[in-house]
């Protein structure tokens, strides 16, 4: 129970278990209590001292909305039973707000009642724990918070990559150019998109086999994702890739992929001596758009410049 003398579960600490997320590698995960009895902070304060976690307070609902946006820490113990705006408000201000919506918030709460753990839950809660709570149950509960934010994460994050390439997949690159697009506009900034296409990919396929095409698929991805890390490069789909290019102009996106272009023809093929992959791009720069241009005309206008680039003889770049 709380202040109750505990030691067994001092022994091992509980952040870096088998996950990696919670490694040392990885930055110490956040932990905000938001609770008004000081001696709950005292508690953790103490109990949770040597833990891989990084301990911060809040003793009103307010203090504690403003330090989860300000901290965006990773778990929130959340106290139902607070002055002002209580728990169940707190968390569904936070579930509101984009920044803290994926927060794992954790409830905790004197009175046990079936109702109020199930409106905690419905709300967005992931996990509860009642008042008195021994330290070890609450760790363990941390513990499991994090480490289900650890696997949503992960598969947001491969819900975007593409499993062929590791390249950001379709659907990252229409949500990505739709965010670059409206802060370009917004700032006045340049932006560029290179849309890339390997040459008569399909006779690589009948030649040598679907495979091959696999293989040659993955080394242009390493291609293209090679160099600046401010270029966002994804596959469009097929053997079709795209980069966009923020804060660049058309002249800088040719620079980069003429080097793109040079380095796939220059890729030796094992088995293959004397076989060469080429591939074709067109460039598109916002800066050269009408400006009333949407983002749709932005691909359209680099797709028509590729097609040029294919019609032109193939391994060249073209300009929109
Ligand atoms: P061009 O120079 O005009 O681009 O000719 P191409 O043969 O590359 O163009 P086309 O669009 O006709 O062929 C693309 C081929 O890519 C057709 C399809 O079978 C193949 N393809 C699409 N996705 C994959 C894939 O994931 N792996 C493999 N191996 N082949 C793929
Ligand atoms: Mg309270
Ligand atoms: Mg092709
Ligand atoms: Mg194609």
């Amino acid at each position: 129970m709380i202040g109750a003398e505990l030691s067994h579960d001092e022994a091992s600490p509980i952040w870096d278990t088998e996950s990696n997320l919670m490694s040392e590698a990885t930055p110490v995960p956040r932990l905000l209590a938001i609770d008004d009895s000081e001696l709950i902070h005292r508690l953790l304060q103490v109990r949770l001292q040597g833990e891989r976690l990084e301990l911060h307070s809040a003793l009103s609902a307010s203090e504690g909305i403003r330090l989860a946006q300000e901290l965006l820490p990773e778990v929130i113990l959340l106290d139902i039973e607070l002055d002002e705006i209580d728990g169940f408000e707190v968390l569904s201000r936070l579930k509101q707000d984009p920044r803290t919506h994926d927060i794992a918030v954790i409830f905790i709460s004197a009175a046990s009642d079936t109702m109020d753990r199930v409106r905690g839950l419905d709300l967005g809660a992931v996990d509860f724990i009642a008042k008195p709570f021994e330290v070890v149950e609450l760790k363990a509960r941390v513990r499991l918070a994090l480490r289900m934010r650890h696997l949503v994460k992960m598969l947001e994050h491969r819900a975007q990559i593409d499993g062929l390439s590791g390249l950001w997949n379709r659907r990252y690159f229409d949500q990505r150019l739709s965010q670059e697009f409206s802060e370009a506009r917004r700032h006045g900034r340049p932006l560029s998109l290179i849309m890339c296409d390997v040459d008569r990919f399909k006779r690589l396929n009948d030649q040598f086999g679907h495979p091959f095409g696999d293989h040659v698929i993955e080394r242009v991805a390493q291609v293209l994702l090679g160099g600046r890390g401010s270029d966002i490069a994804c596959r469009y789909g097929g053997e079709e890739f795209s980069m966009i290019l923020p804060s660049t102009t058309a002249t800088h996106a040719q620079e980069v992929a003429e080097r793109k272009r040079v380095m796939i023809e220059s890729q030796s093929w094992t088995g293959h001596p004397d076989l060469v992959v080429t591939a074709s791009f067109g460039i598109a720069d916002l800066q050269r758009m009408p400006a009333n241009a949407t983002m749709e005309q932005l691909i359209q206008s680099a797709d028509a410049a590729l097609y040029r680039a294919k019609q032109q003889g193939r391994n060249r770049i073209e300009i929109a």
